[in-house]
């Protein structure tokens, strides 16, 4: 187990005291078998079923994380939450797991057709993910079935899932929304309304269909908010739809992603970056790494150079198929793809432990989004790295992150890459000059061959395959031969 799970695995024992009653209340009710499952378990204090408990160990969790060990107990219990929590937190199971242990304790009342626990999420990918996580923690419940309503899924596909009872609805709002206005979903049944990164659904414009779904759902259910941020228009939300919540913040190493080593590069123009980015994807700790870009544009034409190029390469942005999504992630997690160039849409859901780096090239726009962005590396307690490229005129983009991330982000350069440009309303950066805010560090020996980030960075010749392409030079798709082209000495790069 990594040190940061350690960690918070340290704190959730403290965290967790005020839930051992439920332990004891569960106990008398178990076999002798479930109880032994229980009392091994870590989770068991929480006040989970011997099943659960099963299908927990059974997904690899030994200790609950922070938030876990505040949230669960408290929706046992039936209580409204407002929780502020990081992606990479372990929020997924936070919900899913009480949920589907009230749902398991009590039959449904009622005769509603509908869900019992319906779970909104902003992005499809990240409702695959939750979809997912939910189908592994029900399986030892033969009567729980998990749906998923996502934009982009043919509605005859739809339809056909929807006929079947169903206990457990994933939903992105605007195809739900849709599916309601048809008919085709019956909200009365709903126990339990989840709305995951709510900020995220704000931002994303769905106050409206967020507000309606909920109108559409019983006024005596419960609810669970969770968020990156609680303020501001998250807390107008809520004070709209959720009844007497109980606030949990966490701030645990992970969720500030002390896991991940944040540097930045300053980099003049996009010919700059594209040295700088083929320079890190070449560094051999580079297992995968996703890009974030701006414009779809310019992540379709990055992509398609890089894998003219011979990098494993797969583009993904809004303009695509949510198939063709799926199957790109899919890729990803099978190491078949090593470089994954992506829009903003890609910040969310995506988690693929093998992810060791991101890469900047473009800063998003805003600060909440970098915090998303490089939580993509560093999944369930792993290092990454995230590397941000700053051109001349992001020193205010980069205060701002550095406020909202409550740190500086240390600058590095690369010998033979430097920048040669002044960046403008930065914490005081001069050309050439280390600046207080940033502390500047140099990688790799000067004129050291590819020490470091040391040397040149292109590469030239290819194959000309992208997606799952082997590499003209010998190096397999999506593996690392661990080798420069030049094979000199290599040395720390920037862990
Ligand atoms: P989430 O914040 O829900 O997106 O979870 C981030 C990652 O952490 C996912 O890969 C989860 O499977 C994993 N995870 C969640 N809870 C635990 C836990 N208690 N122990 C180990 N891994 C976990």
């Amino acid at each position: 187990m990594s040190e940061s799970i350690q960690n918070l695995h340290t704190e959730a024992a403290d965290l967790d005291a005020s839930a051992r009653h439920h332990a004891d209340a569960t106990a008398g009710q178990q076999s002798a078998p479930a109880s032994q499952a229980a009392v091994d378990s870590a989770f068991a204090p929480l006040g989970l079923s011997a099943d659960l408990l099963r299908a927990i160990t059974e997904a690899g969790y030994d200790q609950p994380t922070p938030v876990q060990a505040r949230a669960i107990p408290a929706v046992i219990d039936g209580q409204d939450l407002m929780v502020c929590s990081q992606t990479g937190s372990g929020k997924t199971a936070a919900f899913l797991l009480p949920a589907i242990e009230r749902m398991q304790r009590a039959a449904r009342p009622g005769a509603a057709r509908g869900p019992r626990l319906l779970v909104l999420s902003p992005t499809r990918e990240l409702a695959t993910q939750i979809t997912k996580a939910a189908e592994q923690f029900v399986r030892p419940f033969k009567r729980i079935r998990v749906v998923s309503i996502l934009g982009g899924m043919p509605y005859r596909v739809q339809n056909a899932m929807l006929a079947k009872p169903y206990e457990i609805l994933v939903a992105t709002p605007g195809r739900l929304i849709d599916q309601l206005e048809r008919g085709r979903i019956d909200l009365s049944g709903v126990e339990m309304l989840v709305l995951d990164e709510a900020d995220r659904m704000l931002d994303m414009g769905f106050i409206e269909p967020v507000e309606a779904i909920a109108a559409a759902t019983p006024t005596t259910r419960q609810t669970l908010l969770f968020s990156a941020t609680l303020e501001g228009r998250v807390a107008g939300l809520a004070r709209n739809l959720l009844r007497d919540p109980q606030r949990i913040e966490i701030s645990t190493p992970q969720t500030r992603h002390d896991n991940i080593a944040q540097h930045i590069i300053r980099a003049d123009d996009m010919a700059h970056k594209n040295k700088l980015m083929r320079h890190i994807l070449l560094q051999p700790d580079v297992t995968q790494a996703v890009v974030f870009l701006a414009t779809k544009r310019d992540c379709n034409r990055i992509a398609q150079e890089l894998g003219d190029e011979g990098f494993s390469v797969a583009a993904m942005h809004g303009d695509m198929e949510q198939r063709s999504r799926n199957w790109t992630l899919n890729q990803l997690r099978q190491g078949r793809v090593q470089v994954l160039v992506a829009t903003d849409v890609a910040a969310r859901g995506i988690d693929v432990p093998g992810l060791s780096h991101v890469i900047n090239y473009d800063l998003p726009r805003a600060a909440e989004d970098y915090v998303h962005r490089i939580g993509r590396t560093g999944r369930a307690g792993a290092r990454g790295t995230a590397i941000s490229f700053a051109g001349p005129s992001d020193g205010v983009v980069i205060k701002r992150i550095e406020r909202y991330i409550d740190r500086k982000v240390e600058s590095l350069i690369i010998p033979g890459l430097e920048s040669r440009r002044p960046l403008r309303d930065g914490p005081g950066d001069r050309p050439g000059g280390r600046k207080p805010g940033f502390g500047q560090k140099r990688h790799g020996a000067p004129g050291g061959g590819r020490g470091g980030f040391g040397g040149g960075g292109g590469r030239s010749g290819g194959d000309g395959r992208g997606f799952g392409g082997g590499r003209s030079d010998g190096r397999s798709a999506g593996g690392r031969g661990g080798e420069s082209r030049s094979g000199e000495g290599r040395g720390k790069t920037y862990r």
